[in-house]
C-alpha cells in the first residue's frame, strides 16, 4: 500500500509558471493588462472563437452573460441538476428560475427531450454543462434553441480542451445563434488553471462588449488604457458593473498552462485508458461513457459502482480507498437535492430519478497530469483490492463493453 495520501486533485504547476508570475510581478503591472490581453488572444486562437473575455471565475463569466441578455425575475433557464452550485446560482442572482431537467443515464449530460418538454413562455435560455469534459448533445440543444428562439450558455468549466464532432468547445458556430456564449473555468483543479479565473467565448459582439464593460464597474473603456500613453483620464460609468477582471499575475500562469494544455490532456487520456483497461472487465463497476465523435477532456473520471454486485455501499467504498491512501470525490450532489433548491421549489428526490439514482453510485477517481505512473497504479491496486474484498459474487465472465454513440 502507498505510504502517502494521494490527493483527489492537484494543479500541474512547474517552474515555468513560477517564473512567469515572477516576471509579471517584477514588471510592475499586476492587474488586468498586457498579459490578460495576450491570454485572451491565445485562448481565442486555441478554441477558434471570435471574442474571448478573461474574468476571475466561470461563475462571474456566467453571471455576466446572463446580465448581458437582460435576464429578468420570473424568467426561466433550463439546466441540469448534475452540476456544481455555480451553474444555477447565477440564475438566482436575477430572481430568475433554474428549471432542472433530468440527465441521460449514460452520459450524465442534459437529455435534449427533457429540455424540449420543459420549455414554457418564460424560458429564456438553455444552460448545458459538459460534464467531466464530455460534450453535451450540442446539435440537439442548438436545434431546440433555434426553433424556440432561446439563448444558449454552455457551462464549459470541465471542457477545455474538448471537441464535439471535430470542433473545439468554445469555437464559433457555423450558423451563428444570436446571444450565445461558452464559459470556461480556470479554478485551481480544473484542466488548466490561473488559480482562480474564467473565460467567456462568444461570436456576439454586442454581448462581448456588454460583458467587458460590466466586468469592470460598468466603465465604458478598458481601465488599463487610462494609464498608458494611448489613454486619458476620462471615463464614463454607464451601469452598476462588477469587479470580475482577471489579473495579469493570473494570466501569466494561464499563458503557460495554455501552452501545455494538450500535453496535460493527453496525460489524462492515458490515465483514463489505464483505468479502463484495469476495470472494464469487472462487473462491479461501470466505466465512464465515451463517444467516438467527441474528444473528452477527462477533467473527471466518473466511475459508477454496480452496488448490487458489492457487499458495501458507496460511502464505505470511499472509506476503503481512503484507508489505502487514495483520495476520491463524488460528482455531483444533484442540485434538486440541495436544501436551497429543494425548499425553494418543493423538489422531491425522484422528480429527477436518473440524476438521483446515478449520483448514489458515482465515485470520481483521481485523474490529473501530475500523477506519476506509480500513482496511477496505486489507484488501480486500491480499487481492485476493494472490489476483490467486497465483491458479492464469484467473478463473472468479463463484460464486453460496447462503445455506443448517441445519435
Ligand atoms: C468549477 C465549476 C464551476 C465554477 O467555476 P469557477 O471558476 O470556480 O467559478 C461551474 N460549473 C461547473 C460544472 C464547475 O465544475
Amino acid at each position: 500500500m502507498r505510504s502517502t495520501f494521494l490527493p483527489f486533485a492537484l494543479p500541474h504547476i512547474e517552474e515555468e509558471e513560477a517564473a512567469a508570475v515572477r516576471e509579471c510581478l517584477l514588471s510592475g503591472w499586476l492587474t488586468t493588462g498586457p498579459r490578460v490581453k495576450q491570454f485572451e488572444k491565445q485562448f481565442a486562437e486555441s478554441v477558434g472563437c471570435t471574442h474571448a473575455l478573461a474574468v476571475n471565475s466561470a461563475t462571474a463569466a456566467m453571471h455576466l452573460v446572463l446580465e448581458a441578455i437582460g435576464l429578468q425575475p420570473g424568467d426561466e433557464v433550463i439546466t441540469t441538476p448534475y452540476t456544481f452550485a455555480a451553474t444555477a446560482e447565477v440564475v438566482r442572482y436575477f430572481g430568475a428560475k433554474p428549471v432542472f431537467v433530468d440527465v441521460n443515464a449514460d452520459s450524465f449530460n442534459l437529455e435534449p427531450e427533457q429540455v424540449e418538454r420543459a420549455i414554457t413562455p418564460q424560458t429564456r435560455a438553455i444552460l448545458p454543462v459538459h460534464i467531466a469534459g464530455l460534450p453535451a448533445e450540442l446539435d440537439a440543444i442548438y436545434d431546440i434553441a433555434r426553433r424556440h428562439n432561446l439563448m444558449v450558455i454552455e457551462d464549459a468549466a470541465h471542457a477545455f480542451p474538448s471537441q464535439y464532432k471535430g470542433r473545439a468547445i468554445g469555437a464559433r458556430l457555423e450558423s451563428p445563434l444570436p446571444r450565445r456564449a461558452v464559459c470556461f473555468s480556470f479554478y485551481a483543479t480544473k484542466t488548466i488553471t490561473t488559480g482562480e479565473g474564467g473565460m467567456i467565448c462568444t461570436e456576439d459582439e454586442a454581448l462581448a462588449d456588454r460583458c467587458r464593460i460590466m466586468t469592470l464597474h460598468g466603465i465604458s473603456r478598458d481601465a488599463w488604457k487610462r494609464y498608458t500613453a494611448e489613454g486619458s483620464w476620462y471615463y464614463e460609468v454607464i451601469a452598476p458593473g462588477y469587479k470580475y477582471n482577471l489579473t495579469d499575475m493570473a494570466a501569466s500562469i494561464g499563458l503557460v498552462q495554455l501552452s501545455k494544455a494538450e500535453r496535460m490532456r493527453q496525460r489524462r487520456a492515458d490515465i483514463a485508458a489505464r483505468f479502463k483497461n484495469a476495470f472494464a472487465s469487472r462487473c462491479e463497476v461501470q466505466m465512464p461513457y465515451e463517444r467516438d465523435d467527441c474528444l473528452h477532456a477527462w477533467h473527471l473520471f466518473m466511475l459508477r459502482l454496480n452496488l448490487e454486485q458489492l457487499n458495501i455501499g458507496r460511502a464505505q467504498f470511499i472509506q476503503e480507498l481512503k484507508q489505502r491512501n487514495i483520495g476520491t470525490s463524488v460528482h455531483f450532489i444533484p442540485l434538486h437535492l440541495q436544501p436551497y433548491y429543494r425548499d425553494l421549489y418543493g423538489l422531491k428526490p425522484d422528480d429527477l430519478p436518473v440524476a438521483r439514482r446515478e449520483y448514489e453510485r458515482e465515485i470520481s477517481l483521481p485523474i490529473y497530469s501530475k500523477m506519476s505512473d506509480a500513482d496511477v497504479q496505486d489507484v488501480i491496486d486500491a480499487v481492485l483490492e476493494t472490489l476483490n474484498t467486497f465483491s458479492k459474487g464469484e467473478q463473472s465472465e468479463p463484460v464486453v463493453t460496447v462503445n455506443t454513440t448517441v445519435a
